[in-house]
């Protein structure tokens, strides 16, 4: 299996528009975030974990040609805002795009891109998609292989977060439940949001994201959905534990 980061980045992205602030004015590219989603690879699998804003330069970057579906951790645009983007898959596939999501983020998304959802009358430019509702509990299949959903939440927000055979990605964590914990046990990579150093009340700050790392035990863990306020990549990853790295667009790895 291989993992792309796509974006790493907060919902604002790094640099934020029009900030002085030190990182975002940083000429190191690691320290340049888009906004947080995965690609992810295995046998003839072709899978993104969320669709924010930046996802045509996303998919650009990372020379995607194949879109097997998307996989939505919950609904708030900077994990859902690029879904249009999806159109050259959609035109050169030739059938609809499935999307992976809660109940609730299936419809929300179906209000906010209704020309996408609806199966009649579309205008003849839009794309099309295959909602796939993810129950709470139960994994599901993407071919042969089962996805396990991970329920955490961010504030008052329900996410769903993904195991995948040995990987893990869960972004937008504040709290998690024992039971939801005991689903990751075993895995090899977790990548998990740290969003800065300072407590914020829907994600977790980097001592938190730490802490859930060292409960899960992974052999490597991976921190996103980093903000601005966290520092400079160089300078934040060598204060962190030796199996903890921080992500950065376009970074790839194998499983
Ligand atoms: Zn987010």
């Amino acid at each position: 299996m291989q993992v792309y980061f796509l974006g790493t980045g907060t919902s604002q992205g790094i640099p934020v528009i029009g900030s002085q602030h030190s990182v975002c004015k940083s000429n190191d590219t690691k320290d340049k975030r888009l906004r947080v989603a995965v690609w992810i690879t295995w046998e003839n699998h072709s899978i993104v974990v969320d669709c924010g804003p930046d996802f045509r330069q996303q998919m650009l970057n990372c020379g995607c040609t194949q879109l097997d579906g998307i996989l939505f951790t919950h609904e708030h645009a900077d994990h859902t805002a690029g879904l249009d983007d999806i159109r050259p898959f959609f035109f050169k596939q030739g059938s609809p795009i499935p999307v992976y999501g809660h109940q609730r983020v299936l419809q929300n998304l179906s209000k906010r891109f209704d020309y996408i959802f609806e199966n009649e009358n579309k205008y003849p430019g839009a794309p099309s998609v295959h909602p796939i509702e993810i129950i709470n509990g139960q994994s599901f299949m993407i071919g042969t292989t089962p996805v396990i959903p991970i329920n955490v939440h961010h504030g008052h927000v329900q996410v769903f977060g993904f195991r995948i055979q040995d990987f893990a990605y869960l972004t937008d964590v504040k709290t998690i439940q024992d039971e939801e914990i005991q689903k990751l046990k075993g895995v090899k990579v977790l990548v998990v949001n740290a969003l800065r150093e300072e407590s914020h009340h829907s994600h977790f700050n980097l001592q938190e994201a730490l802490d859930f790392i060292n409960l899960v035990q992974p052999e490597t863990a991976y921190l996103t959905h980093i903000s601005h306020l966290l520092g400079f990549h160089e300078e934040v990853q060598q204060r962190l534990p030796k199996n903890v790295y921080l992500a950065y667009d376009n970074l790839k790895i194998t499983i």
